[in-house]
């Protein structure tokens, strides 16, 4: 059997792990275009503000590598022959497979006003597009950073830390308004300000301005320019579907996949930010844009592929991140999405966000620590917790194990309840752990 993964991203490598616990003999192949190999995506934001040397990003060491005995192919993959079994590279090489997996991930969506195309006009995906934005920010003074969701606020955070002006435009009148309340963004936004990030809502760009073939500077809908030496932007994700588009495989907004990741053409497998995978509790095809599944979704891929067959089920979403400072970590359904609102999906979102069955919501904080709760009928859908982290873990699991919250349900939704004393109470008398 001849195995060939494209995409050195976490889905790829986690594949190639699977295939090896099952098949310890069989050649497997990974193409990947990406100069720097596999590395941690998230780990870019760490890169960026300086807590992190690149060398930190690596999770794998070259004999851990070793150990998996696979051939690395540095390439484009640029058509598969779905007839002939084979694919076409960059450099017109060909190369055959037995079975194909597509773990292509996603990338940002371009920005697309006049002058978009001037050097400084920077997004970020790659490692390579981290180190061209440090570049900059070495160099210019000024920076104006677009979009509405995570990605766009590591970006408003690494250059505030390299010292740069940032002026931070959003669409809308408040930050990230599909996933988090208006509490939650205004203490975020807050934060920026003390920072000393200038936040600009309503803004829209209608035109970028250069010198030289340079940016110095955006002009927005209401007239104003803002000077600068360098734009940012992280206005969402598309998944990279092209290649699979035109090879004929079954594509809606990512490449469809039944729940053991594979595609319309039982020979190829989709894996990671690329695939829409088939979830058989909720019957919906969903995207998943985030590290967890796709390392997950890619170890499925690679045990089904090598013949264990293993379906692969959808966690609730799960996400730790840090939001102006403050360690956020964000669990199942926390909020209504906007349709109108696609820059708040930049990284990090989930569908499911946007599935809200009705719940009735219960919150309490303060200035920093904020703890917000989605109350169903009998279980926990959602919860978002800012600052202190203590009641994460408990909440992960309630939320994950569908843990009956009757017993605590009332006491949740009391006037003036202490929610999280609550749920910490019912944590440690043991009602959620079987
Ligand atoms: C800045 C940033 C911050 C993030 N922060 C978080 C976070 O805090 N938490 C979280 O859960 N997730 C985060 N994510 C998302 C997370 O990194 C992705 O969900 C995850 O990396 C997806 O893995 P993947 O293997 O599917 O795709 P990718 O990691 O995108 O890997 C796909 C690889 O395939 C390569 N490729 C594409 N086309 C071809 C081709 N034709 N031929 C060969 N190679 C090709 C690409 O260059 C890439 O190297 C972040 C992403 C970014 C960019």
């Amino acid at each position: 059997m001849k195995y060939v993964i494209i995409g050195s991203g976490v889905a790829g490598i986690a594949a190639i792990e699977a295939i090896r616990y099952v098949d310890s003999a069989s050649p497997i192949t990974l193409i990947g275009d990406d100069p720097y190999g596999f590395y941690s995506r998230p780990g870019l934001a760490y890169y960026l503000t300086g807590e992190l040397h690149d060398k930190a990003l690596f999770p794998r060491t070259a004999e851990d590598f070793r150990r998996l005995d696979f051939r690395y192919v540095k390439g484009k993959v640029t058509r598969i022959l779905r007839a002939e079994h084979m694919l076409e590279l960059g450099d017109q090489s060909q190369l055959s497979y037995d079975r194909l997996l597509i773990a292509v991930g996603a990338q940002a969506i371009p920005l697309e006003v006049p002058g978009a195309g001037l050097e400084g006009v920077l997004k970020l995906d790659h490692m390579s597009d981290a180190k061209l934005i440090l570049k900059h920010a070495r160099r210019g003074r000024t920076a104006v950073v677009i979009g509405g969701g995570i990605t766009a606020l590591e970006l408003v955070e690494g250059l505030r830390s390299r010292g740069m002006k940032v002026h931070y435009l959003l669409r809308g009148d408040r930050y990230w308004s599909n996933v988090l309340d208006e509490h939650e963004s205004k203490i975020i936004e807050h934060r920026l300000r003390e920072e000393g990030v200038t936040l600009h809502h309503h803004a829209e760009i209608i035109e970028l301005i250069g010198r030289n073939g340079k940016i110095t500077g955006a002009r927005l809908s209401d007239g104003k320019i803002l000077n600068c030496d360098l734009l940012t932007y992280a206005i969402g994700i598309h998944p990279r579907v092209a290649l699979a588009k035109e090879a004929g495989l079954d594509v809606d907004r990512g490449i469809l996949v039944n729940e053991y990741l594979q595609t319309n053409d039982p020979d190829i497998f989709a894996a990671g930010d690329v695939a829409q995978v088939h979830d058989p509790l909720s019957g919906r095809s969903i995207l998943d844009s985030l590290w967890a599944p796709a390392r997950q979704q890619g170890y499925s891929a690679g045990l089904n592929m090598a013949g264990k067959k293993t379906a692969y089920l959808k966690a609730p979403p799960f996400n730790v991140t840090r939001l102006a400072g403050l360690t956020t970590t964000i669990i199942g359904t926390v909020g209504r999405g906007r349709d109108d609102d696609l820059v708040g999906i930049a990284r990090g979102d989930s569908e499911t966000w946007r599935q809200l069955p009705e719940c009735i919501v219960a919150q309490t904080g303060f200035e920093v620590n904020r703890l917000r709760l989605l109350v169903g009928e009998r279980t926990m859908l959602g919860a978002i917790v800012i600052g202190d982290q203590k009641l994460s873990f408990p909440l992960e699991r309630i939320i994950s194990d569908k843990v009956d919250i009757s017993p605590i349900r009332e006491k949740l939704l009391a006037p003036n309840a202490r929610i999280g004393d609550v749920i910490a109470e019912f944590w440690s008398a043991g009602n959620s752990r079987n």
